[in-house]
Formats: C-alpha cells, structure tokens, sequence
C-alpha cells in the first residue's frame, strides 16, 4: 500500500529576511519544496530575489510567493513590509531572520560604521522584524521565530562587531521567548558553521576556510540545503517542544580558527 505523507509544511506561510542569495535563498527553497506559501526579501538584488521567485515556481508552482525590497536597519520599512506581507498572505506563520553582512576588521581599526552597520543589520534588525511580526503572532495565537545566529559568537578575531551582534541574537531570542512563549510564541536560533556563500567567498581567505574544515568534526564544508533543513525543523511541528533553544549546524565545529592574518581586504 502507498504511504501518503503530507508537506511537513504544507499550508504554512513563512517570511524569511535576506532571500535574494546564499543560505537564505536555499532556505526559501527548502519551505517551499515542503509545501510553504513564502514572503522573503532583498535589499539591493533584485534580480536575486527574481531568480528565487523562478526557481520556487519550478519547485512549488502552487506555492503563493511574495518578495519586497527592505533593509533590516530601518524600522519604519520592516513595519510597512511586515503589514504588507501579512496583507499579501493574509497569515504569517514563522519569520525567519536571515539577512547579514560582514564588515571585517580589527578592534583598534574599527570604524563607528563597521561597528553600527553590522549591530544594526544583524541585532537591531532582528528585533525590529520579530517585534514588526509579535502583534500577528499574538493575534494567531502562535508562530515561530527562526533567527540566525553564527558559531563567531563565541568570539571571531577581526569580527568583533559580527561576534557581538550574533551572541546578541541569542540573548534577544531566548528573552523573546521568555516574554512570550506562553502565548505559544516561539523563537529558536539556528548556529551555522561554515557555508559557502558570497559573503564568506569575499572575506574568509583559502587557509581560513581550510582551517574552519580542518576544526569541523565532519571535515568539510556545509551545504546550503543542509542549513535549510534546519531551518524546516524550526518551521515546522517537529520542533513543538523546541523553544528559546540553539540548534548547531556546523558539522561538529565548536570552536573558530584564530586571527586569520591572509583576512581578505574589502
Ligand atoms: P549572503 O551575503 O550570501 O546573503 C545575504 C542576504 O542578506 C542577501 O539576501 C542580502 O540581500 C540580505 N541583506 C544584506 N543586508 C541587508 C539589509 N540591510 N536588509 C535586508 N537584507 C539584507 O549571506 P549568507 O547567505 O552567507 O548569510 C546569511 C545569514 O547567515 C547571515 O545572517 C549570516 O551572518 C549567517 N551566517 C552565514 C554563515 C555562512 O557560512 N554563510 C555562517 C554563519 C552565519 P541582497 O542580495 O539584496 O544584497
């Protein structure tokens, strides 16, 4: 007899920051592969936000897809774009908050703008989306915050701003859930180890990545696809006893290399 299985996130409606490329767009496609209706955003490639409009279509073409320029820094745009996504889907059910940058560089040569423009688009922004979404949540009685983190938080030599904004993110998401779990809110982080992505192709040089590989348990690198499956996870109804919880993606990779002296310049 045939085993029918329903999409584990069928029906779901899911907004996720920062889909236009890299682990985020694989994360949009990962929901949408198991049946989610997504809202995502970009800030700058709007082609890359096209291009995962197309290849959701291919996946998914029932999906409902919705994608809008906003930068996470500006709390006015996250409040119209969150109003507008819940209109356009009518329900959101989990948020993700993905989007990032690196402004490397090391402590006494830090600008005030590497410090602000990383804290602003990774902790700030965070809290501007998922306080943009509460209001829903607590309306829906539920939802789920996805937030992503990075193992830097344990401290990144030359990423001191990055180090703070990801170890930020998750004392922001347990006091979220804290806050609000009883209403069956929940908020989850997720810790990815090393991907391959435009933002670690132009500031990580070849012996920092050999190094992160050479520290990982699992001695490689990880897949985008194996990011946003944790990303389901956290989405979906098999992590419902899951909240104010770090789940590690970083195939073993607990600590990070130390200062990388060969450190791309931007
Ligand atoms: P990419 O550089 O490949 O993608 C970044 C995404 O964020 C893009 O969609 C970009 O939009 C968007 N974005 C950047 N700034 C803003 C902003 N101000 N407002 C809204 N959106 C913005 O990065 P990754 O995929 O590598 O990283 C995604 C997340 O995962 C980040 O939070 C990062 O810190 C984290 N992470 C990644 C790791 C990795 O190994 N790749 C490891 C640990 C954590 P646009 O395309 O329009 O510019």
């Amino acid at each position: 007899m045939e085993l029918i299985t329903k999409p584990l996130l069928e029906g779901k409606n899911i907004f996720l920051t920062g889909g236009s490329r890299g682990i985020g767009k694989a994360a949009v496609l990962e929901l949408a592969k198991n049946g989610a209706n997504v809202a995502f955003t970009y800030v700058s490639s709007e082609s890359g936000a096209k291009d995962t409009e197309a290849k959701i279509k291919e996946i998914n073409p029932n999906a409902k897809v919705f994608y809008y320029k906003m930068d996470v820094k500006n709390s006015k745009e996250v409040n119209e774009v969150a109003e507008k996504a819940i209109a356009d889907m009518e329900r959101i059910d989990v948020v993700v908050n993905n989007a990032g940058i690196l402004r490397d560089g090391l402590i006494y040569q830090m600008t005030d703008d590497q410090w602000d423009e990383v804290i602003q688009t990774h902790l700030t922004g965070t809290f501007y989306v998922c306080r943009a979404f509460l209001e829903e949540f607590i309306v829906n009685k539920g939802g789920k915050f996805v937030n992503i983190s990075s193992i830097c938080h344990v401290g990144s030599a030359g990423q001191a701003n990055y180090s703070a904004a990801k170890a930020g993110i998750i004392g922001f998401s347990k006091a979220l859930a804290k806050e609000y779990g009883y209403k069956n809110i929940y908020c989850n982080v997720i810790v990815p180890g090393y991907f391959k992505t435009e933002l670690t192709d132009a500031n990580a040089s070849e012996m920092i990545v050999e190094q992160f590989v050479r520290l990982s348990m699992l001695q490689r690198e990880g897949k985008p696809e194996e990011f946003a499956k944790a990303v389901v996870f956290l989405a979906s109804g098999l992590s419902d006893f899951v909240n104010g919880d770090v789940l590690y993606v970083t195939g073993g990779l607990d600590t990070i290399p130390p200062k990388d002296s060969k450190r791309k310049k931007k």
